[in-house]
């Protein structure tokens, strides 16, 4: 059956009398059965939309320019057209114009037509994807989280990556039954991270540049707190208020009598784990504010973990995960944790028996941390203005490149700065006595040092009062 306008135009006549069935009145059996069946004409009435949006945006592609479809309506691009046109959000809308652009609607009578090439040809490996929307198996936020997990292919990508790229699609068509859309993005980011780890540090990146918080006046006098966390920074935030709230979430019980009691005392409080986790999370910023300067937050354990195998840390490939979590990270994140927080080598046997932990790699000391911190006076990067206590002892010298843990061989860095130390190819080293923080190629193509002195006006004081300097 082919969906025409005529029909359509009889599907959607309001003047039509249309009421919801009876939903109190059916059985179990007949609910859950009502449900599949209108989750599948849904399916199939999304992938016509899709299809259409798909068109709509071919009308509006950006070579028409003014005559394009969406602008001749007023509209500024075709998403912003159909999203007026359906109701929907934003988001709904990229979605089903990202996901029509694969479906491919031209039949053998149709003359090949170059102003087509979809995003279909552009991404092969998704033709299944496009053909299980277009015959109502998969729905439109299914297919865009594979499409989306899978990442798009460029000339620095491996050899042969259509060609995986390709199976990894029919595996996730395979098993997309059994996953939320949620963990089928997830487990398609993953796939991909396995084939080709650059773009596992791509990816990252990608995520981590959407992040933003947003706080948000309400008529009440409440603000609302909106936002976007990347995997890394969800994992820190998400262990703390797990910290504050976990022992009312039915974990395991607790034989120390300690730990006891404050599960007890969690029962009994009367705030709900909501307003525990945003009570918490206020008073770690109202601490944070108050923190004394002069203690550096680096020296505290990490809350996160992060699992590498020593293979793909030796040899520069593959990519980490964070405990607990379903995405990879990239080794320029694995290696600024390490940095930071050191690294504790597990041994396992050949069963996957997980037999012995090794020695943590050397940190510096407390003593030395508070050298360092008295030494720098907060972050090193020229303009920085972050105290000690926000920041990380970074090593110039890598631990696994020689580098010890000398005084020398430590500088404060904040977070975000230790991050693009690590994962934008900044570099900071130690020369003639003087720190110095060297830009990445597609900053500066000479790649000129640039000074990175203390920030510790006591320092500047005694050098002068010794007559260092002037
Ligand atoms: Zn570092
Ligand atoms: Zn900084």
């Amino acid at each position: 059956m082919t969906i025409t306008t005529d029909s359509l135009a009889a599907i959607g006549d309001l003047s039509v009398a249309f009421a919801p069935p009876n939903a109190a009145r059916m059985s179990d059996d007949e609910l859950l059965a009502a449900q599949s069946a209108l989750a599948q004409i849904g399916r199939r009435v999304s992938a016509a939309a899709a299809t259409v949006a798909g068109e709509i945006a071919h009308r509006s592609r950006p070579d028409l320019g003014e005559q394009g479809l969406a602008r001749r309506r007023g509209a500024r691009t075709p998403e912003i057209l159909v999203q007026q046109i359906s109701g929907g959000s934003a988001d709904d809308a990229r979605s089903l114009v990202r996901v029509g652009r694969l479906i491919d609607t031209t039949d053998a009578d149709t003359a090949p037509d170059p102003s087509r090439e979809s995003a279909a040809d552009e991404a092969p490996w998704l033709k299944p994807v496009a053909e299980a929307v277009a015959a109502g198996r998969l729905s439109i936020a299914q297919a865009d989280a594979i499409r989306g997990g899978l990442g798009t292919v460029d000339e620095h990508s491996p050899a042969g990556l259509g060609e995986t790229l390709a199976r990894a699609a029919l595996e996730l068509l395979r098993d997309c039954g059994s996953h939320t859309v949620e963990k089928l993005a997830s487990r398609a980011r993953f796939l991909r991270a396995e084939l080709d780890a650059a773009a596992a540090a791509d990816g990252e990146r990608r995520l981590r540049e959407r992040r933003y918080l947003h706080l948000i006046p309400q008529r009440d006098g409440m603000t609302r707190i909106t936002g976007l966390l990347d995997p890394e920074s969800a994992a820190l935030v998400g262990s703390a208020i797990d910290a504050a709230t976990s022992p009312r979430r039915g974990g395991p019980r607790f034989v120390d009598p300690d730990e006891g009691n404050r599960a007890e005392e969690l029962a009994r409080d009367p705030r709900s784990i909501e307003q525990i986790a945003l009570d918490s999370m206020v008073e770690l910023i109202r601490i944070g504010g108050q923190a004394d300067a002069s203690k550096v937050l680096g020296a505290r354990r990490p809350a996160v973990r992060i699992l590498v195998t020593a293979r793909d840390l030796a040899e520069g490939t593959g990519f980490g995960t964070i405990e607990g979590q379903a995405d990879p990270v990239s080794l320029d994140t694995v290696r600024r944790t390490i940095c930071s927080a050191g690294a504790v080598p597990i041994m396992f046997d050949r069963n996957g028996q997980g037999v012995d932990l090794g020695r943590t790699v050397r940190l510096h000391t407390a003593r030395q941390r508070l050298i360092i911190a008295a030494r720098d006076g907060g972050c090193i990067f020229p303009g920085c203005d972050r105290p000690p206590s926000w920041c990380e002892v970074h090593h110039p010298e890598t631990w696994h490149r020689g580098g010890g843990t000398s005084i020398e061989n430590g500088v404060l860095l904040c977070r975000h700065h230790h991050l693009l130390i690590h994962n934008d190819g900044w570099e900071v080293i130690h020369r003639d006595g003087e720190y110095q923080v060297v830009p990445p190629a597609s900053i500066d193509p000479a790649r000129k040092p640039l000074p990175a002195p203390s920030k510790s006006p006591t320092l500047r004081r005694l050098l002068h009062q010794t007559g260092v300097a002037g």
